[in-house]
């Protein structure tokens, strides 16, 4: 299979080729095509498997840019991975005119502040700290994030973020995609994946 035939939108596939991605790796072959559908997803994968392509083509098929709100959100457990990330959804959506902000620690809280308020982004990347901190200050509304991706879920808890992460989920809205990437399953991703995923679609790579 290749990804002209996921239905996904020319924008979005000439960002993907103009990346350099000819073909999908094994985790976009059988993750992208659920995500667009809206499914939740427990993705067993380690790095190196395209698992970010995966999450980030999934969601961006999803977002209208048209639409000046947050309707992505994705969590990771360090500032570089977010900012990787970041700017792999920026590449692959840049004919989309897609707009990525990274919510992370180390970086002025007054300039996520006047981003979020006056430049609003269609998806955040960002680790669980600073993101939580700009729900409780009222800069990020939740309310119309429509996909809520957590990548390296058992490195955020080894972290210590377990905590934030069920604070930041409990702001999502009820009918929200949630996708949960980890490379290991111990028993605490069970018990996320329990309480946060309904009928998940499970890949393992
Ligand atoms: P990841 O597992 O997301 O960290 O990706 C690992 C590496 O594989 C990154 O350098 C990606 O740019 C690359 N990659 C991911 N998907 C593809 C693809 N479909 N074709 C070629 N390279 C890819």
């Amino acid at each position: 299979e290749s990804f002209d035939d996921m239905g996904l939108r020319d924008e979005l596939l000439r960002g993907i080729y103009a990346y350099g991605f000819e073909k999908p790796s094994a985790i976009q072959q059988r993750g992208i095509v659920p995500m667009v559908k809206g499914r939740d997803m427990l993705a067993q994968s380690q790095s190196g498997t395209g698992k970010t392509g995966c999450f980030v083509i999934g969601m961006l098929q999803n977002v209208d840019t048209s639409v000046r709100k947050v309707q992505g959100l994705i969590l990771a457990p360090t500032r570089e991975l977010a900012q990787q990330i970041q700017k792999v959804a920026l590449a692959l959506g840049d004919y989309m005119g897609v707009k990525v902000h990274a919510c992370i620690g180390g970086t002025r809280v007054v300039d996520d502040l006047r981003t979020l308020e006056q430049d609003t982004p269609h998806v955040i990347v960002g680790t669980p700290g600073r993101v939580y901190d700009m729900i409780q200050r009222r800069a990020l509304d939740t309310t119309t994030i429509k996909c809520f991706v957590m990548d390296e879920a058992d490195e955020m808890l080894s972290r210590g973020f377990k905590e934030q992460i069920y604070m930041v989920f409990q702001y999502m809205p009820a009918n929200c995609q949630v996708a949960l990437f980890s490379a290991t399953i111990p028993a605490e991703i069970v018990e996320m994946a329990e309480k946060f995923l309904r009928d998940p679609a499970r890949i393992l790579v």
